[in-house]
């Protein structure tokens, strides 16, 4: 019961990679982000990358990395038909983030990568670490 669970969950996650852009833990981030008074733009090219938010004035990108497609160290697992395959796909995913990680910072941005399972913990948390690298962070007793 509990693996066929985790099974359609994982085959859930695994579609909304395919998707690629407006899952649900980038949803519920950018709901975060907004409502503490941040603005970002969405789609917003650099060199080939196109990061999840970008926070233009502040140089600040930021990432919403999924734990299947981009080999969460806690979360990730390998599809066990065509294997092969996936490992050479998942290995790739993972050098090409660094490769944009590097040529982004090359280029003088800071880049925030955050996983998908941290928004699912807590997209407010999430939130508040970019408006912490925004310098925006606002004091709460929350
Ligand atoms: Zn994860």
């Amino acid at each position: 019961m509990v693996t066929g669970l985790q099974t359609s969950e994982q085959r859930r996650r695994m579609m909304s990679g395919i998707k690629g852009r407006d899952t649900v833990p980038e949803l519920s981030l950018r709901r975060e982000v907004w409502a503490l008074g941040l603005r970002y733009r969405l789609q917003y090219q650099i060199g080939r990358t196109r990061p999840d938010m970008v926070f233009v004035g502040a140089k600040l990108v930021v990432f919403v990395d999924g734990c299947f497609w981009h080999g969460c160290p806690l979360h990730s697992t390998m599809p066990k038909n065509n294997r092969e395959f996936w490992e050479r796909k998942l290995r790739r995913n993972r050098e090409r983030d660094t490769e944009n990680t590097q040529q982004l910072e090359a280029e003088g941005w800071r880049v925030l990568r955050i996983w998908e399972h941290e928004i699912r913990a807590s997209a407010a948390n999430c939130a508040r670490r970019i408006a912490a690298m925004l310098g925006k962070i606002k004091e709460s007793t929350e």
